[in-house]
């Protein structure tokens, strides 16, 4: 019997945890252009870098809208990062790191996915940015599978431009319909759901 004062012993109480305690786990950030999502990204591998954590960046080399060689955020907090053409090569450059943050995820192939599993089942934190949803609102690339495999996931929001409520969607101002188009506040604007289902009522 547990003597007064001392709650009763439950193993399998005190064996759960909310958070692991073994390295090696998948993070993913997600929400629509203007949302934040490279700024949190940015954040959590500064507090990582700070802690004397080795850490490596990577982002797909379609993505050079500034710099070849920054996770470079909106508001211009920069933090090195390598430009990778496909998925394969960040498993090779991931030697010897305990963090790896990938920025744009949506535009790597479907084996990120893989890629995320095996980095984080050798021990090593995955934070993952990227859009979830395109243009159209459609799931993005591989982002819906990343976020079904990952431990934990953040969605956050822009606000909508047009009513001030929660954005989720980046919807885009040109008249282009390529997929693939990166861009600033002159190409998309952030839309909460009901604003843009009006946008594309209009549209059609
Ligand atoms: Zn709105």
């Amino acid at each position: 019997m547990p003597g007064r004062g001392h709650p009763p012993k439950d193993k399998s109480k005190k064996m759960f945890s909310e958070y692991a305690k073994k390295p090696g786990w998948i993070e993913v950030i997600c929400g629509s252009m203007f949302s934040g999502k490279t700024e949190e990204l940015i954040r959590r591998l500064k507090r990582a870098k700070f802690a004397n954590q080795r850490v490596e960046i990577f982002k797909p080399g379609i993505d050079t809208r500034y710099s070849a060689e920054e996770v470079v955020s909106h508001d211009a907090t920069a933090i090195m990062s390598t430009p990778v053409d496909s998925s394969a090569s960040i498993l090779l450059l991931s030697g010897d790191v305990d963090v790896v943050g990938i920025d744009e995820a949506q535009f790597f192939d479907d084996g990120i996915v893989d890629v995320c599993r095996q980095l984080a089942s050798s021990g090593i934190r995955v934070i993952v940015a990227g859009l979830d949803m395109d243009y159209l609102g459609k799931p993005f690339g591989p982002m819906p599978a990343l976020m079904a495999v990952a431990e934990y996931v953040d969605k956050v929001h822009a606000i909508c431009v047009r009513c001030g409520d929660p954005a989720l969607h980046s919807h885009r101002l040109s008249a282009s319909d390529r997929l693939v188009e990166l861009g600033e506040k002159d190409i998309y604007e952030p839309l909460c759901r009901h604003c843009f289902n009006k946008c594309m009522e209009n549209s059609d």
